[in-house]
């Protein structure tokens, strides 16, 4: 393709809308398409590039971004990491990461690693609190989901052992609690070094998840963006129109990139399609413009973040980003 076609094929672009989801979830993690049917459901959805963001693992990129070579639509890697933030669990999304990156990949098996052995513990402490349970009876629950906290209290609850969720955190869930179990988890900070050390670019996922005021969402965000944070998913189907505003405005105002994208998990949440999420979300392909824009200049500067000790390499992502030929 000349460089002229590129042009005249993004300015048409411009002018027809097109949409993309930048948020979804593969077999890999808990969703129910594999990366290969997820490239091919976006073709059919009509849109024009989506990213893979599996919950701590990026192990199905390699798949994702291979079946991208071969399809209109545009796919880029990411990843969606979980950690710790005032008590509760916050996501963190990194696009354009290098895969093959050694300490990414180590600390994403630490974290689910932490998850597995966790969920074993809080059963022990259960059982003898007098509980009669099993792990099993919990990963039933969860299904194809990634088991948690909120599938031990559907157990319970099931059992007669309390009358409500709250009651199942209250009594034994919430930290604190007789079967909590600490485990490894990363602080904010630590994720959006650890992602962009990785050469990709820190997002803060749906932050309507935190449950903050406006103010206290303005004071986190300034920390976040102190640490490097890139961007905010303002469009999720989740957020409220004034949700999303406020999110957009926020991100003009501490110079964040926006992002969105469905939170798609397949039949596993079959309410939410990939791309139109409950219906009405609408993400533009401008904004995948400006992220890959963004990680291309970084790129070229040879910075990751304001992490100096980091390296990266323009070729460490031009491999994530396929479609159209990289400028
Ligand atoms: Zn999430
Ligand atoms: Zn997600």
């Amino acid at each position: 393709m000349t460089d002229r076609s590129k042009i005249v094929n993004r300015k048409a672009k411009i002018e027809n809308p097109i949409w993309i989801d930048l948020h979804t979830h593969s077999t890999f993690s808990d969703g129910s398409m594999t990366p290969t049917e997820l490239v091919a459901a976006a073709r059919a959805a009509g849109l024009a590039a989506i990213a893979l963001t599996d919950h701590d693992t990026c192990d199905g990129l390699s798949e994702f971004l291979a079946a991208g070579k071969g399809s209109e639509v545009e796919t880029l890697a990411g990843v969606e990491v979980s950690l710790e933030f005032g008590g509760r669990t916050v996501h963190m999304l990194g696009y354009g990461i290098n895969t093959a990156h050694g300490r990414l990949r180590e600390t994403l098996s630490r974290l689910v690693e932490g998850r597995n052995k966790r969920n074993t513990r809080i059963v022990q402490k259960l059982q003898l609190l007098g509980i009669s349970i099993e792990l099993n009876e919990v990963q039933a629950i969860a299904g194809e989901q990634i088991v948690g906290r909120p599938h031990f209290a559907q157990v319970l609850i099931q059992k007669g052992v309390v009358g409500s969720f709250d009651e199942a955190f209250d009594r034994y869930l919430a930290r604190g609690r007789p079967a909590y179990f600490e485990r490894f988890r990363l602080s904010p900070e630590e994720a959006i070094h650890l992602i962009a050390e990785a050469g990709g670019m820190a997002v803060l996922a749906h932050p309507y998840y935190m449950g903050m005021a406006s103010d206290l969402i303005a004071s986190t965000l300034t920390r976040l963006k102190a640490a490097g944070l890139v961007g905010i998913e303002a469009y999720y189907p989740e957020h409220t129109e004034g949700q999303t505003r406020l999110y957009v405005e926020m991100a003009q105002r501490f110079d964040l990139l926006v992002t969105g994208g469905s939170d798609f998990h397949g039949t596993i949440k079959p309410n939410i399609a990939l791309g139109w999420g409950r219906g009405s979300l609408r993400v533009p392909y401008v904004l995948f413009e400006r992220l890959r824009k963004a990680l291309l200049r970084r790129g070229k500067n040879g910075l990751v973040g304001q992490h100096s000790g980091s390296k990266h390499q323009v070729s460490g992502f031009k491999s994530q980003v396929s479609g159209e030929d990289l400028p």
